[in-house]
C-alpha cells in the first residue's frame, strides 16, 4: 500500500513518515503543492494524506486540481476548529479529514478505514468471537443467534474491541476512536458506553467478553471459567 504525504513541515512529514513506514506502508512525502500535486496525479498511491496549509498551492487546490483526473483517497489535515475548512475539503471531494495536532493511532485509523473503503467488500466479513459474532456490513450483532439491538457508537465500540480482540485499549484511544473526541479525564462517556454494551452484549450470558483492566482501559478477550 503506498501513501503520498504532501506537508511542508519536514518535522511533521518526517513523523508521519516513520510511523506510517513502521506500520508496513510505502511512503513518499512532498513538500509543497506543486510536487505533491504532480506526484499525486502521476502516481499510484493508494492514499493521499493532504495538509492544508501549503506554501504556493494550498491543499484546497491540489484537492481540486486532483480531483478533475483522479479518486485516489484523500485525507485532509488542518488546524484544529476549522469547521469551515473542513466543510470546503469534503466539497471538493475529500475522503476524510483529522485537525492537526493528532495522536498517531488515530490518523492510523482513519488511514486504515480509507484503505478499506477502496476494497472491495469480502463475501464473509464477518467478526467472530466465541458465540458473538459482527456483521459489519449489515451492522448487525448476534450471540448464539439472538440479534443485540445496538446503537451506532454501542457497534461501533463492540467493533473496535472485537478487532482488537486480547489488546488492552485505554479510555483515551477509545474515545478518540470511536467519538472522535479528546476529552479530560472527568469525562465519563466511554465507562458509560461501556456499561450500555456490557449490558446488551454479556449481561445475558454466562461467558462474558468484554472485560475491565483497572486503571487502564478494557479488554475483550475469551476468558475460559475456572475449572
Ligand atoms: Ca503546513
Amino acid at each position: 500500500m503506498k501513501i503520498l504525504v504532501v506537508e511542508d513541515e519536514e518535522k511533521a512529514a518526517e513523523y508521519l513518515r516513520q510511523g506510517l513506514t513502521e506500520s508496513g506502508y510505502t511512503v513518499e512525502i512532498a513538500l509543497n503543492g506543486t510536487d505533491g500535486l504532480h506526484a499525486a496525479a502521476n502516481g499510484d498511491h493508494d492514499l493521499v494524506i493532504l495538509d492544508v496549509n501549503l506554501p504556493g498551492i494550498d491543499g484546497f487546490a491540489v484537492l481540486s486540481a486532483l480531483r478533475t483526473s483522479k479518486q485516489t483517497p484523500v485525507l485532509m489535515l488542518t488546524a484544529r476548529g476549522k469547521t469551515d475548512d473542513k466543510l470546503r475539503g469534503f466539497d471538493l471531494g475529500a475522503d476524510d479529514y483529522l485537525a492537526k495536532p493528532f495522536e498517531f493511532p488515530e490518523l492510523l485509523a482513519r488511514v486504515r478505514a480509507l484503505l478499506k473503503r477502496g476494497q472491495p467488500v469480502a463475501a464473509d466479513s464477518s467478526l467472530k468471537f466465541g458465540d458473538l459474532e459482527i456483521d459489519p456490513v449489515r451492522h448487525r450483532a448476534t450471540r448464539q443467534g439472538q440479534r443485540i439491538d445496538l446503537t451506532a457508537k454501542e457497534f461501533a465500540l463492540l467493533t473496535l474491541l472485537a478487532q482488537k480482540a486480547g489488546e488492552v485499549l485505554s479510555r483515551t484511544q477509545i474515545a478518540s476512536l470511536v467519538w472522535d473526541i479528546h476529552f479530560d479525564s472527568d469525562s465519563n462517556v466511554v465507562e458509560v458506553a461501556i456499561r450500555r454494551l456490557r449490558a446488551k452484549v454479556d449481561d445475558p450470558f454466562t461467558q462474558k467478553l468484554i472485560h475491565t483492566v483497572r486503571g487502564v482501559g478494557y479488554v475483550r478477550e475469551h476468558r475460559q471459567s475456572a475449572q
